[in-house]
């Protein structure tokens, strides 16, 4: 049976360590890719174009939304961000696993897209106070955007129960080997057409 790839949504509060753990399974597993978004966000200092994200203008994103160029977009926190679709199919048949961190309304519509190929795995620090004391602590941010980006958690949390897996990122080594246990059971979601056939050659 010829399998395609998979795919992993990670989401989760910023500074609730996405991006650290998403680097351990990068480093980790073999033939997995990361999705790069494009935003219109600005770039925070030791962020690099096309590594962390595809800096835009907001104009330039609305022409990529009129050319139909994303397979999901949405606005968090006043901002644009978005997942470009070639890429993404580029790599699954490859046969990748394809991480994308996304947010809550993200991962939505990947499920409504490809339910069956689909892991997710909300990623949130053990309650507020430490997110908020992690983002003050990272500071990148202005008190103002800690605030909203704080808010924007405690929406974003009530849509938990979307998600496959729940990691409480509070020991960090404990939070890698859980986020590669995921990772390597996304590895093993199959398609509907492909358990089909695999029903059909196993018993040939
Ligand atoms: P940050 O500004 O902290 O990098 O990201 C803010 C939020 O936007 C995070 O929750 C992140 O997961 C989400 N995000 C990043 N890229 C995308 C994307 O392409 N699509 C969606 N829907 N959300 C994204």
């Amino acid at each position: 049976m010829i399998k395609k790839g998979s795919l992993l949504v990670v989401s989760g509060p910023s500074g609730a360590g996405k991006s650290s753990l998403i680097k351990v399974i990068l480093e980790n597993l073999d033939n997995v890719y990361f999705s790069i978004s494009t935003t219109t966000r600005p770039k925070r200092e030791g962020e690099i174009e096309g590594v962390n994200y595809y800096f835009v203008s907001k104009d330039e994103f609305e022409e990529d939304i009129k050319k139909g160029l994303f397979l999901e977009w949405a606005n968090v926190h006043g901002h644009y961000y978005g997942t470009s679709l070639k890429p993404v199919f580029d790599a699954l048949e490859k046969e990748k696993l394809v991480i994308f961190d996304i947010d809550v309304q993200g991962h939505e519509s990947i499920r409504k897209k490809f339910n069956d190929i689909t892991t997710s795995v909300f990623v949130t620090t053990p309650n507020l106070n430490v997110l908020k004391k992690r983002l003050e602590l990272r500071g990148t941010d202005s008190k103002e955007v800690i605030e909203k980006r704080l808010e924007n958690a405690k929406e974003e949390l009530k849509r938990v129960k979307e998600f496959d897996f729940l990691l409480i990122n509070d020991i960090f080594e404990e939070a890698k080997k859980e986020i590669l246990a995921v990772a390597k059971a996304a590895k093993l979601k199959y398609s509907n057409k492909e358990l089909e056939s695999f029903i059909k050659e196993w018993s040939d």
